[in-house]
């Protein structure tokens, strides 16, 4: 243990992986799509971070799209609906995972650190477990490979609950959730992270705030590039999280000044 952290608890796409959380957004607005409804990425985006039925759920109660299914089907979407709009998502999603499994940068080095300093490492998902053993042996083979994985559907309930954190203590043989740290580029994943009763770290710059590759982001207008990571701090800072980074290159140094002055966040 180091600073008094005994484990970190990381989100995967567009935290470990998948930079600008990438990967659900094609097949979010795909099955929407084959219904004759336009998502907008930022609509598609939303929800991200919660289960990935929940967040179809969630998609089918927006106002537009509510509207749009009233106006296509005569009647509101229901829980049969959500449920054939899951089973299309699955195989959407598992096709595609394959091209999202790189690490963001900084991941192997961040890992690297942790480990020199016996902290564990473990990880929580919107993702299905179905979908994790897809992407974790290539994010594996890729190099990074945390202790302890915990998918959305093995738990009775997903972000924002805190059951995936609690999960994860509970096989890493660890009792003080405020010996944690939880990592995430979500509101969502926040939020699991402090009813969890761990410190909270968000990254902005990599993940679904942006929603942009390492390309584009290195491509944006240094004043739409400051603007932008303006509004994903302070979205995630309103979150609670106790510190906001642009990515989890920064957590090394980040961790230091978190756990010595806990309350400074
Ligand atoms: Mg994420």
């Amino acid at each position: 243990m180091h600073l008094g952290v005994a484990a970190v608890i990381f989100d995967w796409a567009g935290t470990t992986v998948d930079h600008g959380c990438l990967s659900p957004l094609a097949p979010f607005v795909e099955v929407f799509r084959r219904r004759g409804i336009a998502l907008t990425a930022e609509q598609a985006r939303g929800p991200m971070g919660v289960h990935k039925r929940t967040h179809l759920e969630r998609l089918c109660a927006l106002p537009a799209v509510l509207a749009a299914w009233q106006a296509r089907f005569g009647r509101a979407p229901g829980a049969a609906d959500v449920d054939a709009l899951f089973a299309e998502l699955v195989p959407l999603q598992l096709a595609v995972l394959p091209r999202f499994a790189t690490p963001v940068p900084g991941c192997q080095a961040t890992m690297a650190w942790l480990r020199e300093r016996g902290i564990r490492i473990g990880t929580t998902t919107g993702y299905t477990r179905a979908m994790m053993d897809v992407l974790a042996p290539l994010a594996a083979a890729a190099g990074f490979s945390p202790d302890v994985l915990v998918a959305a559907d093995e738990v009775a309930h997903a972000r924002p609950w805190p059951d995936m954190c609690l999960r994860n203590l509970e096989l890493l043989g660890l009792a003080d959730p405020g010996a944690c740290v939880k990592v995430d580029d979500t509101v969502v994943g926040i939020e699991e992270g402090l009813r969890a009763g761990m410190r909270t770290v968000g990254v902005v710059m990599t993940g679904n705030e942006l929603g942009l590759t390492e390309q584009e982001l290195a491509a944006l207008e240094p004043v739409e590039r400051e603007r932008r990571r303006a509004a994903g701090y302070a979205r995630l800072r309103a979150a609670g999280a106790h510190v906001v980074l642009d990515g989890i290159a920064e957590l090394p140094a980040a961790l230091e000044g978190l756990m010595r002055h806990p309350a400074a966040g």
